[in-house]
């Protein structure tokens, strides 16, 4: 609307001094160069309005659409039905809810429940992220917060709806802690935009905006964005447990055609640690390959492979020796017997395969989520990762470069033992510990797993090379497979 009046101003200015006999050549030059200057500026990303912003248009999206998320749900249709009721917040003359935020790891639903957020108070969903108000230029940033508000309020009018949600991704960019950043000028304008726009919110305001924003370094915000009148309220948002996976998993396969054999139970049970973006990653994967494989129907080992997929990446055409291959097959093998033996049951998946940057693979079940780690745990997951390149050294008569990353995590859990007050120093404070205490208890942990190890595998030499030899024949064992082999071979013993 703006723009066409300021086109049919201009054109009758023009006119008018055509018709009174003035030169306007001067004028359509400098005219011209102020047309290619905004367009080089908005190309280059130097002047950006907020016209492509996502609002919430046709996608209807409601809680029910969010799965395994029922506390935080819980949590933010309390304070969103609170906003509902706005005749008794006016009369008991309670301040508005301002902003709400979001805080987990990433891939866990803040998005959708944003969303669902906003069809819920039926308000216009306007999304941004909070990369996008940073720029070299000071001042830049806090234009686009102010604009952003103003469009919200725009478009709720337009819409003729009383509420807009401002939903603002990774605001940890926008809202860190003032002075830190090397552009601080910059940063901190756009903050201080961003909060004399949430002060600005009256509960008599025509539109009620909301401000939901999202970051998973919720300590890296400036503290005067959380004090209250700003962010009142905050919602986490975790990973979801086994039952919050099935829930999820559920929810995105309820438009596919799933085979019987299909045990989405179990599939809960053997992505732990998996987000909600993993498990909307994982059915779409096993429908992709359903469909690679000619299959009308979406079969258990569609999921199965799909797993190794989401977790490891795609598989790769490069393939390595044989002699690095049977090496390979040496570590995983290790890694798989001692989880087996710490842990009956405990291989899943067994794999020479390369796949993302891994060229072999053992991967666990989870029996249960656990929260809380006892000794014989951690000290048996050390064991478990140190094991591939024990049986290398012990089969292959040398280490490679393959098990570093195995190390830096054999580390940490080591560190977390000494951390926990479960190593031979006691209770400790780690950070004023002196290295070379700290080094030496660690050496001292996982030592006493390299011996465990070494001798399990020592004793366990025949079964051993003759399971590398199916490995190798077959690439791929289940854990099932495994399992199989060992008991037969132990029978035959
Ligand atoms: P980020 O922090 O990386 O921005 P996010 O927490 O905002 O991530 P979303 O963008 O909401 O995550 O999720 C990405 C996609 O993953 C969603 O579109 C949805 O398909 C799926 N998803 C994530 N969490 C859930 C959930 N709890 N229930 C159903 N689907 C989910």
């Amino acid at each position: 609307m703006h723009k066409e009046l300021s086109i049919g101003a201009g054109a009758a200015l023009l006119i008018f001094l055509l018709v009174g006999g003035y030169n306007i050549g001067p004028l359509l030059l400098i005219a011209l160069m102020c047309g290619v200057l905004f367009y080089m500026l908005r190309t280059r990303g130097m002047v950006k309005t907020f016209d492509k912003v996502t609002t919430n248009g046709n996608l209807q999206i409601s809680f029910s659409d969010v799965g395994g998320q029922a506390s935080a749900i819980q949590e933010l249709q309390e304070a969103l039905d609170f906003i509902k009721n706005q005749a008794d917040i006016r009369r008991l003359g309670i301040r508005p809810l301002k902003g709400i935020l979001l805080t987990g790891p990433p891939g866990t639903g803040k998005t959708l429940l944003a969303r669902a957020a906003a069809s819920y108070t039926d308000a216009v969903f306007l999304a941004a992220s909070g990369s996008e108000f940073i720029e070299m230029y000071a001042g830049v940033g806090a234009q686009r917060v102010r604009k952003l508000f103003q469009s919200a309020r725009e478009s709720a009018v337009k819409q003729k709806k009383k509420n807009a949600m401002i939903f603002i991704d990774e605001i940890e960019v926008l809202g860190g802690k003032r002075g830190q950043n090397s552009s601080h000028m910059e940063y901190d304008q756009t903050l201080n935009q961003l909060l004399v726009e949430m002060d600005g919110i009256k509960i008599d305001d025509e539109v009620q905006v909301l401000l939901v924003a999202a970051t998973n370094r919720a300590d890296m915000l400036d503290p005067a964005i959380l004090r209250p009148g700003r962010f009142d309220r905050q919602v986490r948002v975790d990973l979801p447990d086994k039952v919050g996976r099935l829930e999820i998993l559920t929810l995105h396969t309820r438009n596919k055609p799933l085979a019987k054999d299909v045990n989405l139970e179990s599939l809960a049970k053997d992505t732990f640690g998996f987000s909600g973006a993993h498990l909307e990653s994982l059915a779409n994967e096993a429908a992709i390959l359903a469909m690679r494989e000619g299959s009308k129907e979406i079969q258990q080992i569609h999921f199965i492979e799909s797993v190794d997929k989401v977790i490891m990446g795609g598989k790769l055409d490069r393939r390595p020796s044989m002699e690095e291959m049977k090496r390979v097959a040496f570590h995983e093998t290790g890694h798989a017997a001692i989880s087996e033996q710490v842990r009956a049951g405990s291989v899943s998946t067994l794999t020479i395969t390369p796949r993302g940057s891994a060229l072999g693979y053992m991967r666990q079940t989870s029996e249960d989520d656990r929260y809380l780690h006892t000794q014989d745990y951690l000290e048996n997951q050390i064991s478990v990762l140190l094991a591939g390149a024990i049986a290398e050294e012990v089969f292959l008569g040398s280490r490679s470069t393959g098990a570093s990353n195995d190390f830096e995590q054999a580390l940490n859990i080591a560190e977390l033992l000494i951390k926990g007050g479960m190593s031979r120093l006691g209770i400790v404070s780690i950070s004023s510990l002196p290295q070379k205490d700290k080094h030496s208890a660690m050496q001292e942990i996982l030592q006493k797993q390299e011996s465990r190890v070494r001798e399990f595998l020592e004793i366990n030499r025949e079964v051993f090379v003759e399971i590398v030899e199916e490995l190798l024949a077959k690439e791929k064992l289940t854990g099932e497979e495994f399992r199989n082999f060992l008991s037969k071979s132990a029978h035959a013993a």
